[in-house]
């Protein structure tokens, strides 16, 4: 039963399954869709360094083709400076140009020509070489003296249509490597921007993960303090309720279990006031037995003024048999209950054990308060359910103490019990100062009443003559069958005169048992019945009570001498001679 039950209020209990199974597809999902994300961006990643690549390389090209027109431009323009105005100085570019032919031939100049050839093409190198060889020649006629020739050659425009043949393919070269130059930056551009987009999402998915990360282990965290809250406070609960169970088994007397519950609910149910009440001893009425205070929390205060007693017909939690939450403020107005109306929002708890209803517990809320949770209503059944076991345990020894202290054949306590409550009485004697009178009974010529009609009828005699005693006596007195058929009765508050007019009552009235009908088997009329007692009383026959109780039974001896159904006075302890009772009672003293 605690295991299901959790704190006050009930609002932490944890919830049924994994709370965070909802979360559970979410991490691999995310995990999955960064992997995805991460891969698809490392190949936009290498792919636009792959294009990056080829647009340097075909813009390296690009360039290289245009110096080499330029080289041949120069190489034409610087010749022919040369062939028109004879200087030398004229040719440093057209050797330059031959150098650099030179130089590129392998390289950059044959690289062109594979594109041009692609491109299905003349050779780049055929064209340089026409070029060169033109002019070279040229200069060649001019050097040997074939100056007119020379110009005219390249007046001509031989040269001319060279480099013009280089010029196209250049051209053609460069608009083809700026075409492509275009397109890879374009697709280099969607790339890139797609590598952007993915790095953005992976960041954004990579925030959204940490924060599910983080709320799941937040969540986990609070379910583990939760659980260990709860744990805790079930073990401090079940020592609560195995220590209540120990004390409660431990004690004897019914204001034990008055105070183990009041202490005991205060623990399990803590802040919150109750009320234990009992069934009285002809159970058709419920009397408070014990009640606690919530400590400072408003609703004990509030809940402070229950009834001293109610019927059990008022409660529903005994008419249902099990716990009921009544709440006056409720659209029921809590059913008429007594105990609710008083007491505002609460739960009463029937307590029964061995079969019986023992009484009812009663943990208040306050007005206005929720219902109560589960684990409370579990707690507090758990401490009704310990409540009624001990209040039944309890009546159940009070009923074998009574047995063993009591006659079964008159009804009347056993010698023992006399001999346990003398101190006691005793002492109280002491403290207030009341006499304590004792009346020692014996009936007359017992015997021959057993041998006249029978030990049967001898019984019966005995168990009326206890009854009329039971009947007769105070509360507060105390009788007991003494041994055989001699009786004890101790008169507290009675001081010897009246303890000798009571008994003069009682004489008279077991006299008068004679001839009625006896309760006893057979319903036969009674025999004869006189009875002779001796009277004494403490402080004023004697100062203890046991010694009174030895000068009451010395009493009876005389009573018995002196003629039998009569009541005697024993002698005042200080007295000379006996004590001379009233007139009145003199005669009726000696019936004879
Ligand atoms: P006395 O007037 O001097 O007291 O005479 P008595 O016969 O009453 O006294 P005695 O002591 O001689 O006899 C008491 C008798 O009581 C003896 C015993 O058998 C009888 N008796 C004792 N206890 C019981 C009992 O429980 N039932 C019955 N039927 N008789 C009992
Ligand atoms: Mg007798
Ligand atoms: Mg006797």
């Amino acid at each position: 039963m605690l295991a299901s039950t959790t704190a006050q209020g009930g609002t932490d209990e944890a919830p049924r399954g994994d709370p965070l199974r909802r979360w559970r597809w979410v991490v691999p999902s995310l995990a999955a869709i960064l992997m995805l994300g991460a891969a698809a961006a490392t190949w936009g990643y290498v792919e636009a360094q792959r294009i990056d690549g080829q647009v340097d390389q075909a813009m390296a090209e690009r360039d290289n083709a245009r110096r080499i027109l330029q080289a041949a431009v120069d190489l034409e323009s610087s010749s022919r400076g040369f062939l028109l105005s004879g200087k030398q100085d004229q040719l440093a570019d057209y050797h330059a140009a031959l150098q650099f032919f030179q130089r590129e031939r392998n390289q950059s100049i044959a690289s062109i020509d594979r594109g041009l050839n692609e491109l299905r093409e003349t050779s780049l190198v055929d064209a340089l070489e026409v070029a060169i060889r033109t002019r070279a020649r040229r200069i060649e006629h001019y050097a040997s003296g074939g100056r007119e020739a020379a110009v005219s050659g390249t007046q001509a425009g031989e040269g001319k249509r060279a480099t013009d043949d280089i010029r196209r393919l250049v051209t053609v070269f460069v608009s083809d490597r700026e075409a492509k130059i275009a397109r890879w930056r374009a697709a280099l551009g969607w790339r890139q921007t797609a590598v952007v987009i993915l790095v953005l999402l992976g960041t954004l998915i990579s925030i959204v993960a940490l924060g599910v990360a983080h709320r799941i282990i937040r969540r986990r965290q609070r379910a583990a303090e939760l659980a260990r809250t709860a744990s805790d406070r079930r073990g401090r609960e079940l020592a609560a309720l195995v220590e209540m169970s120990e004390l409660l088994q431990s004690g004897v007397e019914a204001s034990d279990v008055r105070a183990v519950v009041a202490h005991a609910a205060k623990r399990l149910l803590p802040g919150l006031s109750g009320w234990l009440f009992a069934f009285n001893n002809s159970r058709d009425r419920l009397d408070l037995a014990a009640s606690w205070k919530g400590g400072d929390q408003p609703l004990g205060v509030a809940a402070s003024e229950p009834p001293d007693h109610f019927a059990p017909s008022e409660c529903w939690a005994l008419k249902r048999g099990r716990p009921h939450h009544g709440d006056p403020s409720s659209a029921d107005g809590g059913l008429g209950c007594v105990a609710c109306a008083a007491t505002g929002s609460g739960l009463c708890v029937p307590m029964a054990a061995r079969g019986e209803v023992q009484g009812v517990l009663r943990i208040a809320f306050g007005a206005n308060a929720p219902a109560p949770s589960a684990e409370q209503t579990a707690l507090a059944t758990a401490l009704g359910d310990s409540v009624s076991l001990a209040l039944a345990n309890q009546a159940l020894r009070e009923r074998l103490r009574g047995q063993a202290l009591r006659d079964a054949l008159t009804g009347l306590h056993n010698r023992r019990f006399l001999e346990e409550v003398m101190p006691q009485i005793e002492a109280q004697l002491a403290r207030d100062g009341q006499p304590v009178a004792v009346l020692m009974l014996d009936l007359d010529h017992f015997k021959s009443i057993n041998d006249t009609h029978g030990h049967a009828v001898g019984d019966a005699v005995l168990h009326a003559v206890g009854a009329l005693l039971i009947d007769q006596l105070r509360r507060s007195d105390v009788a007991c069958r003494y041994g055989g058929e001699e009786l004890a009765v101790l008169l507290p508050g009675s001081d010897i005169e009246q303890a000798a007019e009571r008994a003069d009552v009682l004489r008279q009235a077991i006299a008068g048992l004679s001839g009625s009908a006896a309760r006893a088997p057979g319903s036969l009329p009674l025999p004869p019945i006189t009875v002779s007692i001796g009277v004494a009383a403490a402080p004023q026959t004697a100062l203890r009570l046991t010694d009174a109780l030895k000068a009451a039974d010395a009493a009876l001896y005389e009573a018995k001498r002196s003629g039998r159904n009569k009541v005697t006075v024993a002698t005042a302890r200080n007295a000379v001679t006996p004590p001379q009772p009233k007139l009145g009672i003199v005669r009726s003293l000696s019936a004879e």
